[in-house]
């Protein structure tokens, strides 16, 4: 038999008889790897560990805690639910099943809803299932073999999802035992190879999304290649769980959905809005001092300017449909670009005044399919901190790297450890096509734009491919303080809309020229920002942004006279405070005040009434004992001026 090469990652080089699988490569090195590995690639592909090689390869091997290995654990434990599904309820009809960040789903189409306990029937299926060590065959058929394949299986979201497919592609399936589904692969050669998982939850989900399609039944579950692994993802599920911005939305009364008011459309509560105008302050504070002008724009306009933004032609699917008024369509406003550009090209500019750089906390409204809504997250009325600057090409590095610089500035307030940015560019072939057809304004600005960035000290990635149409962009990802990601703005170059809009000034020898346009947003919108920030903090708001900053508690209704001139003291310096006077236990008010996370509580007797003093308990920090009123009130103005972080309590991650 021909002998084949096979060349490991440390360049070492093994012969082996053709056929052999990465599997028995594996075996070949040693029986812990040969357990531990889950998928390979040959000469760079993913290839499954079954996969037979005949001719000289390179080979990488991938145990489950590799993103490759975890990727395909993942991904076959989805198929090994599918099967357990398949099993206990033979009428079920299967649809996808793709993997998610540390998880996967499936959706099934089945009449009956899945309750805790049949989810504990699935998973135990699914140990039995493993343990049967089934071998995961993948096949390679036509699109017409496999249309008659699923026909067959009674499996019609299949056959919908091959049709959909070019007819001349080949598909890949796989099989274990009876149950087969159709995927691209790889996964693990055996189902005794998924061993650490469990199944997380279930919901409804529209298939394909969209709400006029029939309501399934999706189940969440994940898997890990350790004990200690999985044990500790279930442990940050509770955590997460426990900060979800829906469930403190609700406790700490920020905001709430109306039915009669609509879907998506959040209604900030007095708590939420006070959040809201702190960050507004933030924002404004920052621009003031960066040099931008605030301008306001309505909710409403005529179609002909999203005809001539471009938005008609390429974003109506996200807009609200027109509203005939006078006959003239209107639509509510998706963006506010178009509007800063007409305030823009309002007044004659000069050169001597740029750069022009606009700014609105402007609502804007998109259209998203109700299946798509997600709390404060995926909402259909926006509060974006938008801004518009309008620059020469001399100008832009700077202009630039102040933006980055604010990016950076709000990173440091907010306490966000970890974020990642991301550059994306255009590619030199789809020019005139997916791009602005502009090949050295593109060269120029992506060079311009890598400078600032590597200039203001920020990590990034490059992509190509991925810019916008009229210009390069960066996305900016953040992570909460429990590592749940969150996508939070992004930051654009345009170099196409100014000309569209016929945005000029007039340079220093007289002539007529178009700026180039950034649009940023460095802390999103209102909704998602806040989102974030009641995940990162867990409800815990540092003192500038807690809606409520300190409750006045007194010992008994005695002292409910120096309580109320406790609070309006403090009330008269722009503190946020409550007085709790009703007829409570001190022990139990405390209790109330912690769990509505106020951040300090004034306790008030006998003694403090006489000495003008205030007896201080700070949340996680404990007895602060007894200051006079006049100072402590000039620390609190001091912590929430400088905006400094609270004192939270450690998270699971930062303790590990
Ligand atoms: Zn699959
Ligand atoms: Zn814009």
């Amino acid at each position: 038999m021909k002998e084949i090469n096979i060349t490991l990652p440390d360049n070492t080089t093994k012969s082996f008889s053709s056929g052999i699988t990465p599997q028995d490569v594996a075996d070949s090195i040693g029986s812990g790897l040969a357990r531990a590995v889950v998928v390979a690639k040959v000469n760079g592909l993913l290839r499954d560990l079954n996969h037979k090689i005949h001719e000289d390869s390179t080979l990488e091997l991938f145990t489950g805690d590799t993103p490759e290995g975890h990727d395909t654990l993942l991904h076959s434990t989805a198929h090994l639910m599918a099967q357990a599904v398949k099993e206990l309820f033979p009428d079920v009809k299967i649809t996808i099943g793709p993997t998610i960040e540390n998880g996967f789903y499936y959706d099934f189409d089945l009449d009956q809803s899945f309750s805790d306990e049949i989810l504990e029937k699935i998973e135990n299926k699914m140990k039995e299932l493993a343990k049967l060590k089934q071998e995961i065959v993948r096949h390679e058929v036509s699109t017409g073999e496999a249309v008659d394949i699923f026909s067959k299986l009674g499996e019609p979201y299949k056959v919908e999802i091959i049709e959909q497919i070019n007819p001349d592609d080949t598909i890949t399936m796989y099989k274990q035992s009876s149950f087969t589904d159709l995927c691209r692969g790889p996964h693990v050669s055996n189902t005794s190879k998924i061993k650490h998982f469990k199944l997380l939850s279930t919901s409804g989900a529209y298939w394909r999304g969209d709400e006029k399609n029939k309501m399934l039944q999706r189940i969440y579950g994940t898997v890990f290649s350790t004990k200690d692994a999985l044990k500790t993802h279930l442990h940050n599920i509770e955590e997460a769980k426990k900060r979800d911005h829906r469930k403190l939305g609700k406790e700490l009364k920020l905001f709430t959905f109306d039915d009669e008011v609509g879907p998506g459309l959040p209604l900030w509560l007095p708590n939420g809005a006070v959040i809201v105008e702190e960050l507004e302050n933030l924002a404004k504070e920052y621009e003031k001092n960066g040099g931008y002008d605030l301008v306001r724009t309505p909710h409403l306009t005529k179609g002909v300017l999203y005809e001539k933004s471009g938005h008609l032609d390429h974003y109506k699917e996200s807009m609200y449909p027109a509203m005939d008024v006078d006959g003239t369509e209107y639509y509510v406003k998706p963006m506010n670009c178009p509007h800063h550009h007409k305030i823009y090209a309002a007044l004659p500019k000069s050169y001597r005044d740029l750069p022009v750089r606009l700014a609105e906390y402007g609502t804007c409204y998109r259209y998203e399919k109700s299946g798509q809504l997600f709390g404060l997250m995926r909402v259909r009325s926006l509060q974006m901190n938008d801004a518009h600057i309008y620059c020469t090409k001399e100008q832009f590095k700077n202009e630039f790297l102040a933006v980055c610089n604010m990016y950076l500035k709000y990173f440091e307030i907010f306490g966000i450890e970890r974020y990642s940015m991301r550059l994306s560019l255009h590619s030199a072939e789809e020019l005139g096509k997916k791009y602005v057809d502009e090949p050295e304004l593109w060269l120029e600005t992506e060079k311009w734009v890598r400078e600032a960035l590597i200039e203001g000290g920020l990590d990034f990635e490059e992509v190509l491919g991925e810019a916008a149409f009229y210009g390069p962009k960066i996305d900016v990802q953040v992570w909460s303080a429990i590592g749940k990601e969150f996508t939070l703005a992004t930051n654009q170059v345009d170099f196409a809309v100014p000309s569209k809009f016929n945005l000029n000034y007039i340079d220093e020898d007289g002539e007529s020229k178009t700026p180039l346009c950034i649009h940023r947003a460095p802390l999103g919108t209102h909704e998602r920002f806040i989102g974030f920030l009641i995940e990162h903090f867990g409800g815990d708001f540092p003192l500038w942004l807690a809606p409520v900053q300190a409750v006045v508690l007194p010992l008994s209704d005695k002292f409910t006279d120096y309580a109320k001139l406790v609070v309006n003291s403090l009330i008269a310096d722009g503190l946020r405070v409550k007085l709790n006077d009703r007829a409570d236990k001190i022990g139990s008010k405390i209790r109330q005040a912690e769990l509505e996370k106020i951040n300090y509580m004034l306790i008030v007797g006998e003694k403090e009434s006489n000495d003008g003093t205030v007896s201080i308990r700070k949340r996680f920090v404990g007895d602060l004992g007894v200051e006079n009123l006049d100072e402590f009130k000039q620390k609190l103005i001091d912590e929430i001026k400088n905006r400094r972080l609270a004192h939270r309590k450690k998270t699971a991650t930062e303790t590990e």
